[in-house]
């Protein structure tokens, strides 16, 4: 029997969702027809999670850590994650300043909302992360979109930026290592985020979900630099650097006042967050740290071939990533949109990618794809793309 129609909030048409998973289920309907897809969609690692995190995972279960814990995470697990966040962007972070919750995505939803009021600006990089604009738009705050430049390796058009960003801005949004380019924040757009941050006295929310994906050179947080620690919200979490996606654990650090607030939000949602998950958190911030530094050097190895695979193309050209598991190809000179080219890679040659625009409209005439695949699968995928381009 059909359901009741939903006659839904006004609100619910401006939430918008990642295109990630609408493409997982359109591949998924490729596979059922019996052709094999090479899944570069999905963003997340392809690796286990270390086995002494899941050790420590079942011990937390079978130890009784199956009860509620507080709104804002264990101590154990806040002490960690300030100990270890704190070391590894070189400045000094308080327990108090950290707040737990189930993947890092609630972090932004939750900081969202506690400060944006309707019509508040919002700067935030384009193409990126889908669910900033989908945030913003759902909280009738007014986004302003910045778009990346690919010729300083998708780092910010610091002109549009300057432009953009006014009395009148309450939130910037920051990315580095980025979803979906690979690219990494420049020393001089941090520290140029800093200054009109400082001049305009408003908020950074900085994603670092990517830090420990490195491939060269030191991650720099924005919050590490003068005066912006006071302001800024650090997006963390154990998803991909740990390989921990369906665990779902991840964090904000950012100033009391506003640390309390998030936990209000937790406690109106989702209570807390699972507690043997937590337990299991603290395993990975304090134990062997060798398998995220084995799994950001296999996927090294894959960038490399991906990018050098893809600019072997002609017609394409692919960006070297310097972070992150992500390809950003250059497809403009093809002929076909992202969107177009994507389908025909799907539905002739069993390659899922997405298609720029799902990440803004700064996107159009590139791809994302993931490299969080084997060499194999990708080195077959790069094959395929060469005839897909060929056959065009
Ligand atoms: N931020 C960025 C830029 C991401 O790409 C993702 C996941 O794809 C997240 C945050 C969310 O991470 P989590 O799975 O911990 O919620």
């Amino acid at each position: 029997m059909p359901g009741k129609t939903a006659h839904l909030a006004q609100r619910m048409s401006r939430l918008g969702t990642e295109t990630a998973f609408d493409v997982l289920v359109k591949a998924r309907a490729v596979e059922a027809t019996g052709r094999a897809v090479i899944h570069l969609e999905i963003g997340e690692p392809d690796f286990e999670t270390p086995a002494h995190i899941v050790e420590a995972g079942i011990a937390a279960l079978r130890g009784g850590a199956t009860h509620y814990g507080p709104a804002a995470g264990l101590p154990e697990l806040r002490e960690a994650i300030a100990r270890q966040a704190g070391a590894f962007r070189g400045m000094t972070i308080r327990p108090s300043q950290v707040v737990v919750t189930p993947g890092a995505k609630p972090i932004m939803y939750f900081c969202l909302t506690a400060l944006l009021d309707e019509g508040a600006e919002v700067v935030y990089p384009n193409p990126g992360f889908p669910i900033y604009e989908s945030v913003i738009n759902f909280l009738g705050a007014a986004g302003k979109p910045v778009p990346l430049l690919e010729k300083s390796g998708f780092s910010f058009d610091l002109d549009a930026l300057r432009q953009l960003v006014g009395p009148a801005t309450r939130l910037i949004v920051l990315n580095s290592p980025q979803n979906p380019t690979g690219g990494v924040l420049s020393r001089e757009a941090l520290e140029t985020v800093a200054e009109l941050a400082q001049r305009h006295d408003c908020w950074v929310l900085s994603d670092e979900i990517y830090d420990r994906i490195l491939y060269d050179g030191q991650h720099v947080s924005i919050a590490s630099l003068p005066g912006m620690q006071e302001r800024t919200i650090i997006l963390d979490g154990f998803s991909k650097t740990y390989a921990m996606t369906g665990w779902r654990l991840g964090y904000g650090i950012m100033p009391e006042p506003l640390a309390d607030a998030v936990a209000r939000l937790m406690t109106n949602s989702n209570s807390c967050t699972a507690t043997f998950t937590q337990l299991a958190g603290v395993a990975a911030l304090e134990g062997p740290q060798a398998p995220v530094e084995a799994m950001t050097a296999e996927f090294l190895r894959r960038r490399n071939v991906v990018v050098e695979g893809l600019n072997a193309i002609p017609g394409i050209s692919c960006t070297c990533p310097a972070g992150a598991f992500y390809a950003f190809p250059n497809i403009s000179g093809l002929g076909p949109s992202a969107q177009a080219f994507a389908d025909l890679l799907l539905e002739k040659y069993g390659v899922a990618a997405l298609a720029g625009p799902g990440f803004g409209r700064y996107g159009e005439g590139y791809l994302r794809l993931s490299y969080a695949n084997s060499l194999e699968n990708l080195t077959e995928a790069i094959r395929r793309i060469a005839q897909a381009v060929a056959e065009l």
